[in-house]
């Protein structure tokens, strides 16, 4: 029996309740009372200085990095203690912001040279930053933007003095949060004794927040336009973070029906856990492999715990767009050993900088481009500058030493390129053999198969590669000229066209022939509707988001190759990819209909 006011609806009073939608970025139903919490407005004014108060202002800009530094610092290690070293690692970026050019050296000259006041001259830089790369679209650099402002903030805090000056986040009870936005340190210092679930104007699946409320164990929706205006404090409210949906003042009948289904998921995610260290097979006993795709070191430890069996795929241009220089031969060493030794016996493929297109590090400069996923991008890029591409095949077959290394190139169209690549792979190999450098002379060397001419002559890159790896985002978007960050044609983006299945079974059909190993990389197979149709497609593998593994490995162990099959055949025989989508999220209803599956969201077609 369901209280209604351990909710806060007023018995007898009529309330109409309202939908929302936002993303579902960390699973779980709460049903709760929300608390809105806006972001505390920076009061900084500016002051003229005169000449002799410079070096004073400078001092005391000076002082409040070290303290700034020295805060983040703790945070760090209690975040540690709490979370464990993968969210912690998020403030050693913060560390490393305290000595971004852009924002420290920058509010240094504005104080010395326009004679201003160190935390206005922190904002102006914040500003500035803001407006040079506030339009990226790229997910990834967003996030480091939000970071920056993070630390900034902190940083004016010190310059004027105040501590403690953090938004508080929680008060008495237990409630539904909904901000702006949550800074990487809020989001850290989430206290889960007061805090219900979360609700954000901001972030997406990929977000900080978004990493950090899924390792605490907060369900969280973001992307909820306007949330601040349409929630006040005290509204009843339902948080679904599985499908993005949110209920505002629900009545009885959907309060009833959502707390059977909070029920039904916390008994998924019990069972779910059971079958950790199961092994993802078939019930005819055929096995697959499932590992996971990580774009930051950070995410290694949900790798290990997500019971999958290794890395398919390392986005290693993350370890570029992290800072505003090349990352170092060492650097990268440490990091691809160290994802190595993590999923030991499990292999990691790690590929090489996927740089350009939305890519673009800020340490490198890219030619100003009319279409920049048509121009330079991924393997051209590292073609064209031979010593980063080198530095990188030092660092991976130096790496390589563990035996579970593999290297995949991104963007592969033919194979003129292919030998190109493979030849410089000799070239670094011959190199180390030269300087007693112990590698893997077996190193597996594979590709992406995300552009459609490497489709039509994939019979002949398969003689040349040890695997093929299915990049379906980049697939998706070159086969149907759909580009994949543009919300206006979203709706046509779609992995499950039938153009886009047949190529793939083309690529899957050209290395069974040639007898090499093929997996799958990109979004679509983490999407619970197309498990039963990529068994089907005979993949050896499927690498997805740590986060979605477990649900993943529980259909695969729910199902048989022999039906897969069956259904695979029965779907490609279909000739619009609504018609497909429509029948595998039936078939996923019609099996798992009981199951609280988490299901990334289809965009629906926007009026113009
Ligand atoms: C892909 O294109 O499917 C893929 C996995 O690569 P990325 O998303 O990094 O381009
Ligand atoms: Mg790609």
């Amino acid at each position: 029996m369901i209280q209604r006011r351990a909710i806060g609806i007023k018995a007898g009073k009529a309330m109409r309740e309202r939908n929302l939608e936002g993303i579902g970025v960390s699973p779980g139903i709460v049903i709760g009372v929300v608390r809105v919490y806006a972001r505390r407005r920076l009061m900084v004014r500016p002051r003229p200085l005169s000449e002799k108060q410079v070096e004073a202002e400078l001092k005391r800009f000076d002082r409040a990095i070290e303290r700034a530094a020295k805060d983040i610092a703790r945070v760090s290690q209690q975040v540690q203690k709490r979370l464990g070293a993968e969210s912690a690692g998020i403030f050693e970026a913060h560390l490393l912001m305290l000595e971004d050019p852009m924002l420290v050296d920058r509010s240094r000259e504005l104080i010395r040279e326009e004679q201003i006041n160190a935390d206005f001259a922190v904002l102006t830089a914040m500003s500035e930053i803001q407006k040079a790369f506030g339009a990226v679209k790229d997910e990834f650099f967003r996030q480091r933007l939000s970071d920056l402002e993070d630390v900034g903030r902190r940083l004016i805090d010190y310059v004027q003095s105040r501590r403690n000056r953090q938004r508080k986040l929680a008060s008495e009870g237990k409630h539904i949060l909904v901000a702006d936005d949550l800074s990487p340190s809020e989001a850290a210092c989430l206290d889960t004794s007061h805090v219900a679930g979360l609700i954000t104007e901001k972030g997406s699946k990929t977000s900080h927040t978004a990493i950090l409320c899924r390792s605490v164990g907060v369900p969280a929706v973001v992307g909820v336009s306007k949330a601040l205006d349409l929630f006040k404090d005290g509204d009843a409210c339902i948080l679904d973070g599985i499908s993005g949906r949110l209920i505002v003042d629900p009545d009885s009948r959907t309060m009833v029906a959502y707390s059977r289904q909070r029920a039904a998921y916390k008994h998924f995610e019990q069972e779910l856990e059971t079958l950790r260290d199961e092994p993802p097979v078939t019930t005819d006993g055929h096995e697959i492999e499932l590992s996971s795709n990580i774009e930051l070191p950070l995410e290694l430890e949900h790798v290990q715990s997500c019971g999958g069996t290794g890395i398919g795929l390392y986005r290693t241009e993350y370890l570029f767009l992290a800072r505003n220089t090349m990352p170092s031969e060492e650097l990268q060493y440490t990091e691809y050993i160290k994802a190595a030794q993590a999923v030991k016996p499990g292999r990691v493929i790690i590929r090489t900088f996927d740089l350009g297109g939305d890519k673009q590090p800020r340490g490198m400069v890219f030619p100003p481009e009319a279409n920049p996923f048509l121009g330079w991008r991924a393997i051209r890029v590292s073609l064209d500058r031979p010593k980063l591409f080198r530095t990188q095949l030092r660092a991976i077959l130096r790496a390589s030493v563990e035996g579970n290394v593999q290297v995949m190139f991104p963007m592969i169209s033919g194979l003129t390129q292919l030998e190109e690549a493979l030849k410089v792979v000799e070239d670094v190999k011959a190199e180390l053999r030269r300087e007693n450098v112990p590698f893997n002379e077996q190193i597996p060397c594979g590709i992406m198969v995300e552009v459609p001419s490497a489709v039509i002559v994939a019979r002949e890159l398969a003689r040349r590669v040890d695997f093929f790896s299915i990049g379906t985002n980049d697939l998706t978007q070159y086969l149907l000229a759909v580009d994949r960050n543009n919300a206006t044609v979203a709706h046509l983006f779609q992995s499950m066209h039938p153009a886009v299945l047949r190529s793939m079974r083309q690529a899957i059909q050209a290395a069974r022939e040639e007898g090499i190993w093929v997996g799958m990389c990109g979004e679509l197979a983490g999407d619970p509707a197309a498990t039963m149709l990529l068994l089907g497609m005979g993949l050896d593998e499927l690498s997805v988001s740590p986060v979605i593994l477990p649900e993943i490995k529980m259909l695969i162990r729910a199902l048989s190759l022999e039906e897969a099959r069956e259904f695979t055949n029965q779907v490609l025989t279909l000739c619009s990819a609504d018609k497909i989508q429509n029948l595998c999220d039936r078939t996923v209803r019609e099996r798992f209909g009981s199951l609280p599956i988490w299901r990334p969201q289809v965009t629906r077609r926007r009026r113009r």
